[in-house]
């Protein structure tokens, strides 16, 4: 990897958005990627029962497999669970099987149930420089575990008409954690995907969501890139499959971006390496 600065502290990021298909996990598992690329050790929580994170990241994840369902209901230690992802140093993964389909009503009852994956991290020594979190398109019990456990939203959105609908169920969500049961989170960082410039409709999209949110949403958009969607059915993110593809490219350079931000170092997107 390049080298860039790593963060005091392990930044917990939750990649959030009760929309499917909006790009969370794609997101998670490639910026993730990318972090490890540039040197970091990183950390994938798979909180969606169907596991996409963990087959993008070539984790096998059978029903069989010791996955965060054991953390979250059973108490398992998250080291038993975690998984080096082949081919990327540095790079975890903590994958997700069907039981996890269960999990939203199991937790129901039981103790502590909104803070039991912040309780399975804080106990977890490995050093990391960064956990994400992939949720599933709902705002539950596995979402509001992950807002509990961390200090960061990562919202992604799609440049398409109602790109913005339902966001606000969303940031009331945010709200009530953080008023109830974790006063640092916040929405930290806001990711435009599947972008494309030739269209007119996504330039407005990428307008109105800079317009209402300012300074979260990153300065690199993600395009619409076949490579990127072709990755997930070889076990690989973009960043093996076609490490040179604009997909590729862009989340690393998003991911030098969120790794600059976090130590305070505004971005300068005229340094940006794509297309360079
Ligand atoms: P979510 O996790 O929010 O449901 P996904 O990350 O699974 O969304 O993405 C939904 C679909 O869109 C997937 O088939 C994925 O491969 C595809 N996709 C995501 N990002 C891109 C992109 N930048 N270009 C092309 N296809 C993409
Ligand atoms: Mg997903």
């Amino acid at each position: 990897g390049e080298g860039l600065p790593r963060p005091e502290r392990t930044r917990l990021m939750v990649v959030a958005n009760q929309k499917g298909g909006v790009g969370k996990t794609t997101t998670t598992v490639n910026l993730a990627a990318s972090l490890a690329l540039h040197g970091a050790r990183v950390l994938v929580i798979d909180l969606d029962p169907q596991g996409n994170a963990s087959t993008a990241l070539g984790i096998d994840h059978h029903a069989e497999v010791p996955s965060i369902y054991d953390v979250l209901v059973e108490s398992r230690p998250l080291a038993e669970v975690v998984q080096p992802v082949p081919d990327v140093e540095g790079l975890f993964c903590a994958p997700a099987t069907i039981d996890l389909a269960g999990a939203e009503i199991e937790l129901v009852s039981l103790v502590a149930r909104e803070s039991r994956l912040q309780r399975a991290i804080q106990a977890y020594e490995q050093p990391l420089d960064y956990i994400l979190i992939d949720c599933p398109p709902s705002l539950g019990l596995l979402t509001v575990n992950a807002m509990v456990a961390g200090q960061e939203v990562l919202i992604p959105i799609q440049c398409e008409y109602y790109a913005l609908e339902g966001l606000g169920q969303l940031l009331r969500n945010v709200d009530l954690v953080r008023g109830h049961l974790n006063p640092s989170l916040h929405v930290s960082t806001i990711l435009l995907t599947m972008y494309d410039g030739r269209t007119r409709l996504a330039s407005q999209v990428a307008d109105e969501v800079r317009s209402h949110f300012g300074e979260e949403v990153l300065r690199t958009s993600i395009p619409r890139s076949v490579r990127i969607s072709e990755a997930p059915s070889y076990g690989q993110t973009v960043l093996t499959y076609d490490p040179g593809s604009s997909g590729a490219l862009s989340y690393l350079e998003a991911a030098r971006e969120i790794a600059l931000r976090g130590v305070g170092v505004s971005y300068d997107a005229s340094n940006a390496h794509i297309g360079a």
